[in-house]
């Protein structure tokens, strides 16, 4: 079985005492390609070396909306030099947070959401997502974006008419633990109607366990339970999904 998890945090600090053993156990579970999404540009500095140095870790660039406060606009420049490199294969996370009132401005937060749509387009990258609480403003932005740029919407917590707008704009739908949660109903129905192809699946480790993990440390190996959710979701069995699953990883990534 080949797995790809979409979307990982490898670099974070959890996995500082045995980051290498469990990158070297993943095959043992069939994890064969994992996309590490970037935060902030100190976390870029050390993407850079982690993706050289394994060739089943792939990366993304970009400042997380959470992460802005010490930025501005120019230190996209960094950004963008990144992405000439041929294992960054996105731009991400970016997006909006409106969930914690601390977050940065919200108008900081649209600005560079916008400035970094822009900088996938010209380097004719895909994106990676995040919308937490904001699910208006981020599909207006996308839409002024339309046919420019299209990616992933990471952890996918809206509901099917916003999942709808965002497959019309070209975007595939990522999901993660959240999806095995008990209150995850609307998750599961979108879950149900997104089409084959544009399903892909995804941990946010060390964030986000899946049931039966929950309260623990996520790491992409705990895909599979996000999987065979999906499995059950959709009636299908690991051999004929997972393959769906890696395919759909593949393309939106260019891997
Ligand atoms: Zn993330």
């Amino acid at each position: 079985m080949d797995i790809f998890d979409t979307h990982a945090h490898l670099l974070d600090t959890q996995f500082d005492e045995d980051r290498e053993a469990l990158i070297a156990s993943f095959s043992d579970v069939g994890l064969k390609l994992v996309m590490e999404a970037c935060t902030d540009l100190g976390y870029l500095k050390k993407l850079i070396p982690f993706v050289e140095s394994h060739p089943m870790i792939y990366g993304a660039a970009g400042l997380h909306p959470e992460e802005l406060g010490p930025y501005a606009l120019g230190d996209l420049d960094t950004v963008a030099a990144a992405l000439a490199h041929s294992k960054i294969r996105a731009v991400g996370e970016i997006g909006l947070d409106y969930y914690w009132p601390e977050n940065p401005p919200r108008e900081v937060q649209r600005a560079f959401f916008d400035a970094q749509l822009s900088l996938a387009a010209d380097h004719h990258l895909p994106v990676i997502i995040h919308d937490r609480e904001a699910h208006g403003d981020t599909v207006d932005i996308l839409r002024a974006h339309r046919g420019r740029v299209t990616g992933v919407m990471h952890c996918f917590s809206g509901s099917y008419e916003t999942a709808k707008e965002c497959l019309d704009l070209g975007f595939f739908i990522g999901f993660g633990g959240a999806l095995t949660f008990k209150n995850a109903k609307r998750n599961v129905e979108v879950a149900a109607k997104v089409p084959l192809d544009r399903l892909v699946v995804e941990t946010d480790c060390p964030y986000m366990a899946p049931v039966p993990c929950r309260g623990q440390r996520n790491d992409p190996t705990k895909t599979l339970y996000v999987l065979d959710k999906l499995c059950e979701i959709r009636a299908m069995d690991r051999a004929e999904l997972a393959p769906l699953l890696f395919e759909n990883g593949k393309r939106l990534f260019a891997i």
